[in-house]
């Protein structure tokens, strides 16, 4: 059977499939430059692999304390050695990237000490971490205050007010690599590379935090390549490549990475206890298959970009510019255009197809979010999946396919579904 025909049958119409073709043709050269990309960090990650000896015994499942755990011990040796740094801590205990980020802040800020985001507003769930939005438990309530310096109108880093930012209580710096639920630009290594030149040359004691999230395997050098003392991440994202069912890693300086275990577990136990209850083999395959599910999946974002601005929608990032993260945002105008779009992703899911997403309010966010995803892990936006708050500018959200021919079939769908609800006509 042709292709075209398959396509009918999963609900999109020749005209739809005819028009993502025609669109497809023109993105060969930038699809090779991803293939690029892919093979160089697939083969970092295997070399760490062979570095560090992994093995069948490293597949094991550990119980209860978890002492002795040589597949887990492994296992942060080679993230280490894949992000270049002294030490990692990755773990199931992390129960997901805000968790991360929170052991990873919270482990290294004391009360008087401030933190400072120099790029903007940080993701929406890291408001109530901070106490930007009133919490109990927020660093603010411990006595960490916070500081934050805006991007330029032209989304650049905003250097004199920087500068007059930091000072004597300024302990850490945190930066978002993805744009996260903005329409900002997602900044590329280099950038997060000169921005922390800047903040470092100023006090030089500045410990810099990157979250990663979304970035990773997305270019060749990762944060702690350009001088971050921490990235820290989600295994339901890019690093899990879909198959790692939980989890979270800090990787980064000995001494940081050491009190972010002292964090998560207890003084004094720190990274020698945390049972890895078998899922061990997922998160080595996973990483192993990350940089080819990352390309992946910013093929899928690519070929949303310009399938959108074709038909007259802003994309961030647009058709033809270079990509830092794995995330398509669209400005679809409405949150009956949000609906439709999301309705098309849920439709192209391999489970939970049959169900329609709606509005939801949800811990963490402050306006209602519509969320598509019908994965295999839950809630795994790795896997193809679609989200946003419905709030202007009524931007979705698109990311992941754990192959590129997913991404397609869901934007397809997604299209297919704003024709059908007349928001949209080719
Ligand atoms: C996803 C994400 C987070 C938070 O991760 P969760 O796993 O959803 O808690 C933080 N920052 C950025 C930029 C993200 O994309």
């Amino acid at each position: 059977m042709e292709n075209q025909k398959m396509y009918e049958l999963l609900g999109v119409d020749e005209k739809t499939y005819n028009f993502g073709e025609e669109i497809l043709s023109s993105l060969k050269e930038r699809f090779d430059a991803i293939d690029k990309i892919a093979e160089y960090n697939q083969n970092k990650i295997l070399y760490a692999f062979q570095k560090e000896r992994v093995d069948a015994s490293c597949m094991q499942a550990s119980t209860g304390y978890g002492y002795d755990d040589i597949g887990r011990e492994k296992l942060e040796k080679v993230y280490a050695s894949v992000f270049h740094t002294e030490s990692a801590l990755v773990r199931p205990q992390i129960t997901c990237g805000t968790h991360a980020l929170t052991v990873a802040l919270s482990a290294n800020l004391l009360p008087g000490d401030e933190l400072l985001s120099p790029a903007g507003k940080p993701y929406d769930t890291l408001e109530e971490v901070i106490g930007i939005r009133p919490s109990t438990c927020s660093l603010k309530e411990y006595g960490v205050s916070y500081r934050q310096v805006d991007l330029t109108s032209d989304g650049g880093f905003n250097y004199p007010e920087i500068e007059k930012a930091i000072n004597d209580k300024t302990k850490l710096v945190t930066i978002q690599r993805s744009k996260g639920y903005q329409t900002r630009p997602t900044f590329s290594v280099k950038q997060i590379g000169e921005l922390i030149a800047f903040v470092k040359n100023i006090k030089p004691d500045l410990i810099v935090m990157v979250d990663n999230c979304y970035g990773e395997f997305v270019e060749t050098i990762e944060p702690s390549d350009v001088g971050a003392d921490m990235v820290v991440g989600s295994l339901i994202k890019n690093p899990g490549g879909g198959l790692a069912p939980i989890g979270g890693y800090i990787c980064g300086k000995q001494e940081l990475i050491e009190r972010c275990a002292y964090r998560l577990t207890a003084p004094g136990l720190g990274q020698e206890v945390g049972a890895t209850l078998g899922v061990l083999p997922k998160f080595y395959q996973g990483l192993f298959l990350a940089p080819t599910v990352t390309a992946g999946a910013l093929k899928g974002a690519i070929f949303a970009a310009n399938v959108y601005e074709r038909l007259g929608f802003k994309t961030v990032p647009n058709s033809v510019e270079s990509r830092h993260d794995i995330i398509q945002a669209v400005e679809l105008k409405s949150g009956e255009a949000m609906c439709a779009f999301c309705k098309g992703i849920q439709g192209a899911a391999p489970v939970d197809s049959y169900v329609t997403p709606i509005p939801w309010a949800m811990p963490g966010y402050d306006s209602e979010v519509i969320m598509a995803a019908g994965a295999f892990v839950q809630g795994s936006s790795i896997e193809l999946s679609a989200d946003g708050p419905i709030r202007e500018p009524y931007a979705v959200y698109f990311q992941g396919g754990l192959t590129f021919y997913h991404a397609k079939l869901g934007i397809l769908k997604s299209l297919q579904e704003l024709i059908n609800a007349n928001i949209v006509k080719l």
